[in-house]
């Protein structure tokens, strides 16, 4: 496989790049190590978008959407078309090993290119709770759909967003449900909406919490869980959902050569044009913050493209429009 450039990752800032290095005349390809858009098609199947849909569009290309805000199912329509109108090279399926190397499934294969751009996000990497039983088979890193818990015994652990909008649609789906996080209080970043219900759904009963308590163990039954005193409870549980977030691939960065703080994951990179350590090996997206894994998200990452490959009064328009949206955020 012989391309000028390789992006690595068919998410929207992955596709955003291809967009920027087309308009200047490249003919980037892009590989997934799944198919375009992977990390939405992981998203719970009915989730809504909280970003407004311009702010999701990409390469100037209008995301067109029933509600105010944009579906899973319309997001996945709107980044496949637009790779299919800009006519990309995609080929998805194929994982990036090293800078010479990804693996289709006929095998690993030979890649060459001058410019390599890591645009590969954290969704693959889920954070663990390195407990006895975590692999077992009940036990979810992803939430896909309540329906499939109702009349269950139901334990989430978390309590951020992910799994507090898992616990609501859980208990509203008719599993029992306990949700669990080592936290004494619920994270401020809460949406402001979600917090209320979840408060008013544990008062009432409906669904049980624990605050400040730790998963020691999982069984096929239940998890072992220990309180904030040092207490033990075991917690039934037909199905786990683990949802206590993402990290990058930070031994795919190792294999690549690519200098990163192992405290934050952050690769070492030029701000202004997203070079990293490797020369003509580029980040962009969500895994230019490590595991601050809510710092760049697809209405911030999407101009990076233009940092790539753009002039330096282009790279400076995308960086003043991002620093907008940061100000805007208040990120
Ligand atoms: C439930 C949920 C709701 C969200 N809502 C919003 C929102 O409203 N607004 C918003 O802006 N953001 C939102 N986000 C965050 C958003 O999904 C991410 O910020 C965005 O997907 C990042 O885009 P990206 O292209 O950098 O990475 P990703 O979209 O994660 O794309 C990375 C791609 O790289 C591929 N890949 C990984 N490793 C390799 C490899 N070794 N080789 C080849 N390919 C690889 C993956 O398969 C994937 O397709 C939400 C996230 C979640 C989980």
């Amino acid at each position: 496989m012989t391309s000028s450039v390789i992006i690595a990752g068919a998410g929207p800032i992955g596709l955003a790049c291809a967009i920027s290095a087309k308009r200047r005349g490249l003919d980037p390809l892009i590989i997934d190590a799944g198919a375009i858009a992977n990390s939405i098609v992981r998203y719970p199947v009915n989730m809504t978008f909280f970003t407004t849909p311009e702010r999701l569009e990409i390469g100037g290309h209008p995301l067109v959407c029933a509600g105010a805000k944009a579906t899973r199912e319309e997001a996945l329509k709107y980044y496949r078309g637009v790779a299919r109108v800009e006519a990309l090279r995609v080929k998805t399926f194929t994982t990036l090993i090293d800078k010479n190397t990804v693996e289709t499934r006929f095998g690993r294969e030979q890649i060459t290119c001058e410019t390599l751009v890591l645009a590969t996000g954290y969704f693959d990497h889920v954070n663990k709770l390195n407990v006895p039983g975590e692999e077992l088979p009940h036990v979810r890193h992803y939430f896909d759909e309540a329906h499939l818990s109702s009349g269950l015994d139901v334990v989430v652990i978390g309590g951020k967003n992910s799994a507090v909008e898992a616990a609501l649609q859980l208990f509203r789906a008719g599993a029992r449900t306990t949700i669990v996080y080592r936290g004494a209080t619920w994270p401020k970043s809460v949406k402001y909406w979600l917090r209320p219900d979840l408060e008013n759904r544990i008062k009432a009963g409906e669904i049980q919490a624990r605050l400040g308590s730790q998963v020691v163990e999982v069984t096929p039954r239940d998890v072992l869980v220990r309180g904030a005193l040092g207490n033990e409870e075991r917690i039934s549980a037909d199905r786990v959902y683990s949802l206590i977030g993402f990290h990058p691939d930070l031994d795919l960065f190792s294999r690549i050569g690519i200098a990163f703080d192992p405290e934050t994951g952050r690769p070492q990179i030029n701000p202004e044009t997203l070079e990293t350590s490797v020369p003509g090996v580029f980040v962009a997206g969500s895994v230019t913050a490590g595991n601050k894994i809510s710092e760049i998200f697809i209405e911030n990452g999407r101009f990076d493209g233009e940092k790539i490959f753009g002039s330096p009064a282009e790279r400076r328009q995308a960086r003043d429009l991002y620093q907008g949206i940061r100000r805007e955020t208040g990120e």
